[in-house]
């Protein structure tokens, strides 16, 4: 057989749609056919080559989960920022508030020294109550102390858990995407 007549087994053999017997044939044409060959060289390279825009969309499906997946973290963070941001202002505002009403009344004439004199009278009486035994004998300013480490420990610990339940619900809808 001549080359000619090899070229359509080529293209089967390459697609592997050729059946056994003229594979044979065209493998044994191939070992002492430099210029076939190379036309089958071509062909894989052709195969191989139409192949890739498969490849190619699902690289594209992934970059646009990916994309998707990268603007939800990027608006989570976002969100993050404007909660922090909007968290500083409202403290920022409360501290000027307090500080502005100090002043006015530290202005009023008569007032500082009232307070002043108010303090003195009443700091000695809220020592010696601090200092007094509540129950189980404990001091009050012990109790006080326990009250706002309890108190500060329990902030904490929603502050945690709200964290924590807002993460995983960012994972679980990330991990949907992906
Ligand atoms: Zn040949």
């Amino acid at each position: 057989m001549k080359c000619a007549q090899y070229a359509d087994w080529l293209q089967l053999s390459v697609d592997g749609r050729l059946d056994a017997n003229r594979q044979r044939s065209l493998d044994a044409h191939l070992a002492v056919c430099a210029a076939c060959r190379h036309d089958y060289a071509l062909l894989e390279e052709v195969r191989d080559a139409l192949a890739m825009p498969v490849v190619a969309d699902i690289d594209l499906t992934d970059a646009i989960r990916h994309r998707v997946a990268q603007y939800e973290l990027v608006t989570a963070a976002r969100h993050e920022r404007n909660r922090a941001f909007r968290r500083d202002f409202m403290r920022n505002s409360a501290i000027v508030v307090v500080l502005l009403m100090l002043v006015v009344a530290f202005l009023q004439p008569g007032l500082w020294h009232s307070a002043t004199d108010s303090v003195q009278r009443t700091w000695p009486q809220v020592v010696t109550l601090a200092m007094s035994p509540g129950p189980y004998s404990i001091p009050w300013a012990i109790w006080a102390a326990a009250a706002l480490v309890a108190l500060g420990l329990f902030v904490w610990l929603r502050r945690t858990e709200t964290l924590t339940t807002w993460r995983r619900a960012l994972e679980e809808r990330i991990s949907q995407i992906r």
